[in-house]
């Protein structure tokens, strides 16, 4: 299947979840084998060039794509949850949302501070979580190779917000 066909897959709904959000809904290509398994194979093809020693994924479509990236590459896998998931010790990083503030975590063992890292997410609209992300890992001394996305948004350009930082994305809307 060719990015075009693995697109068809991916159902916009509107007004979701809040007037004026167009959101990307990936269930549809989750429910099409193929297309599914293109799509990891693809977006590993491209991680894998950055040769990383470890899959960040973030919480919570980042893990389906995370999860599958590493069994693909046969790499560790690392979870950046929400606050207060996380049952040991955890480092946390606060970002700023439209409104107010989130807080994401990452147990404080996960990463290794020489390590380089690809950071896995299903979707980067404002690139806000991304770059939290990022500065979460970076700030234990680690460095990130790359971004893998599914999807960007690019009229959002949230690509700017991660600096120098590779981005591989597969589709763009
Ligand atoms: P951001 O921090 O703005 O880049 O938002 C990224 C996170 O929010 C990703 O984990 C996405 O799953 C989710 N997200 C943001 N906007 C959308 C959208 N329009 N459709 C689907 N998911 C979205």
């Amino acid at each position: 299947m060719t990015v075009e066909e693995l697109q068809q897959l991916i159902r916009d709904v509107p007004d979701f979840p809040k007037p004026g959000i167009v959101f990307k809904d990936i269930t549809p290509l989750l429910a099409h084998p193929e297309g599914f398994s293109r799509t990891v194979e693809l977006l590993a093809e491209r991680v894998q060039n950055y040769e990383p020693e470890g899959i960040i994924a973030i919480e919570s479509r980042g893990f389906i794509f995370g999860t599958a990236l590493a069994l693909h590459l046969d790499k560790p896998l690392l979870l950046v949850r929400k606050r207060g998931k996380l049952p040991h010790d955890t480092v946390g990083q606060s970002y700023d949302l439209e409104y107010g503030t989130d807080h994401i975590e990452i147990h404080s063992d996960s990463v290794h501070p020489d390590g380089r890292y690809a950071i896995v997410d299903d979707l980067i609209a404002t690139g806000g979580t991304a770059a939290a992300t990022a500065e979460l890992i970076e700030k234990q001394g680690a460095e990130i190779v790359c971004f893998g996305f599914v999807i960007e948004l690019d009229f959002l350009n949230g690509r700017k917000l991660l600096g120098d930082r590779a981005v591989e994305t597969l589709m763009h809307f």
